[in-house]
């Protein structure tokens, strides 16, 4: 029970990796305020969860402003504090820096970029009392190039950055609030096989095969995989580490 008495807020709850790492803080004692714009994947993602009564389901887009601040506020008002943040919610789109759009460009960085600023500002707002971990999902994409994720990438390199200055600013601060991010490889979420599924043939079958030969593990990785990797760093298992990079992803980056 590494987060007895804990309260996580988790967004992107209703899928995927944030799906995964709700279900791995309630198995550890947590209280997981879940959210999502996609309340039933959110709901099935507490039903499915060792305890549902310790997962409380909101729904929340994480591009409204007031929408941050009303979470974060019900979490105060419910628990008296916010421990534990992860910034998860994200969203990917396929277009190479010549076919991508603005509006494709902008709603990618609204969502995963504006989202996680929000949420940091949003969390360190309401733990500068008494301090907690902030942990936002960048990825491999936010360290290296992707030919056909151009925004993507832009999304993720500035989630990882912005992590820095954030942590250092807490530190500066005295506040007690460590702020890292994680850099998954190509986990099996729906977010990949979606995303494998809509790629034309001759891109699909390339990335097949370069993800079955090109990462050193010899496969995806599983979305435990991050969630334990999230569990070390809400715990004071990581209290050393802020402005930190986790990089997990079978040694795909290490090559
Ligand atoms: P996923 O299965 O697609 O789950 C993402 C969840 O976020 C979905 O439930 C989605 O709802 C929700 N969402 C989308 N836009 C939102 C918004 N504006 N506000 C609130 N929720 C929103 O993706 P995943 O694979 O678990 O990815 C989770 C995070 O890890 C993302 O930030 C992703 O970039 C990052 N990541 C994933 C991988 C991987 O291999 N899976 C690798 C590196 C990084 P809808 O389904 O309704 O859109």
């Amino acid at each position: 029970m590494r987060l007895k008495g804990k309260v996580a807020l988790v967004t992107g709850a209703g899928s995927g990796l944030g799906r995964a790492i709700t279900h791995r803080f309630v198995e550890e004692g947590a209280v997981v305020v879940a959210t999502d714009v996609d309340v039933d994947g959110v709901q099935n993602t507490a039903n499915l969860s060792q305890d549902p009564s310790r997962v409380i389901v909101k729904r929340q887009d994480v591009t409204v402003e007031s929408e941050w601040m009303s979470v974060t506020d019900g979490v105060i008002a419910d628990f008296g504090a916010l421990d534990i943040l992860v910034n998860n919610a994200g969203i990917v789109h396929t277009a190479s820096i010549e076919d991508e759009t603005l509006e494709g460009w902008r709603r990618t960085q609204a969502v995963n970029l504006d989202g996680v600023f929000m949420g940091t500002q949003a969390g360190i707002k309401v733990m500068k009392q008494n301090g907690g971990s902030i942990i936002n999902l960048s990825s491999i994409e936010g360290i290296i190039g992707e030919a056909s994720t151009a925004a993507y990438n832009a999304s993720k390199g500035g989630v990882r950055i912005m992590t820095k200055s954030a942590a250092l600013w807490c530190c500066q601060q005295n506040y007690g609030i460590r702020i890292n991010s994680i850099h998954p490889g190509f986990i099996e979420t729906p977010m990949v096989l979606n995303a494998l599924a809509l790629m034309p043939e001759v891109d699909r079958l390339a990335m097949e095969a370069k993800l079955g030969m090109a990462i050193p593990m010899g496969q995806m990785g599983e979305p435990r995989d991050i969630a334990n990797a999230a569990l070390f760093l809400a715990t004071e298992e990581s209290r050393y580490m802020t402005g930190s990079e986790l990089v997990v992803d079978g040694g795909y980056t290490a090559q």
